[in-house]
């Protein structure tokens, strides 16, 4: 079973995102849990935590169907100490919110070492942060989004997201989630070679690992480090991948969202997607 959908919006309380996404016709869905451009939010209300599960199950969104993102200030592989442990902070507050809406996995950027420190010394940084966070929370799968490879940030090669899980001690709650558009313009040619692609990330990291995608095209070229989104079959990718891509067979059962540019066509996107699923 395939479940696709988008990042749909939030506004107004978590309760309302499940609405917006059935609105779309969505089988999955993504949603930021707290306003992802601030450090601190208020606690979620039992009220919009019981009105976020009374619609889930209304409209039919299990576990294997939701993907919440993070914010984008948290850095957890951060060369300071003092900055690494805020970024830390934030990020067990996430999920601990994703605990209490009965979420069991929250997917994020790996973190940038902002030319301060090696790329190896940000990961085990990075590592080293996840495992104090799963630590001191419960259920929750931390699951590595792959990134373009734009500025400082890591995690844009499968070697990267291979190292990290590799030092994560608890294997059963981490994960990755692959973004066709972070991996294209990170020099992973999934429209001329999509199965040397996924063979590539099946040997260095395994299937067993993806608990998620974002399925973007992109507006940057291959291997050009950039992170721009472009709507399906508007980009440099085009439509072929993603219909490969509804036919793979070893890519079941997770979270598939859009974060694509025209929210207006998300529902006609998942339309053309749904089509090419396997009767
Ligand atoms: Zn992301
Ligand atoms: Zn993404």
């Amino acid at each position: 079973m395939k479940y696709i959908g988008a990042h749909v919006s939030a506004a107004g309380g978590v309760e309302n995102a499940p609405i917006r996404a059935h609105e779309i016709g969505a089988t999955a869905f993504a949603l930021f849990t707290k306003n992802q451009r601030q450090w601190v939010a208020k606690p979620l209300t039992d009220k919009s935590i019981d009105a976020f599960k009374t619609n889930c199950e209304k409209y039919g969104y299990g576990v294997n169907q939701i993907l919440p993102h993070d914010s984008y200030l948290i850095n957890l592989g951060h060369p300071d100490l003092d900055k690494r442990q805020k970024s830390l902070d934030a990020f067990i507050d996430e999920l601990e919110r994703c605990q209490q809406l009965g979420i069991n996995r929250l997917n994020f950027h790996p973190g940038s070492h902002l030319r301060e420190i090696s790329e190896e010394q940000c990961m085990d940084y990075i590592a080293e942060s996840i495992n104090f966070a799963l630590d001191q929370t419960q259920g929750v799968i931390a699951v590595l989004e792959n990134t373009a490879g734009q500025g400082s940030n890591l995690g844009y090669k499968h070697e990267q997201l291979a190292y990290i899980i590799d030092k994560v001690e608890d294997k059963s709650r981490i994960g990755v989630c692959i973004d066709t558009c972070h991996a294209y313009a990170a020099g992973y040619d999934l429209k001329n070679d999509y199965q040397g692609v996924m063979a590539d990330f099946e040997s260095v990291v395994g299937f067993e690992y993806l608990k998620g995608m974002h399925l973007n095209d992109s507006k940057a070229k291959l291997g050009q480090k950039l992170d721009r989104h472009h709507s399906l079959g508007e980009g440099e990718i085009g439509w072929p991948m993603f219909k490969q891509l509804m036919e793979d067979k070893r890519i079941d059962n997770i979270p598939m969202t859009l974060e694509t540019i025209n929210p207006d066509i998300w529902s006609e996107e998942i339309k053309q997607l749904q089509a090419w699923l396997p009767k």
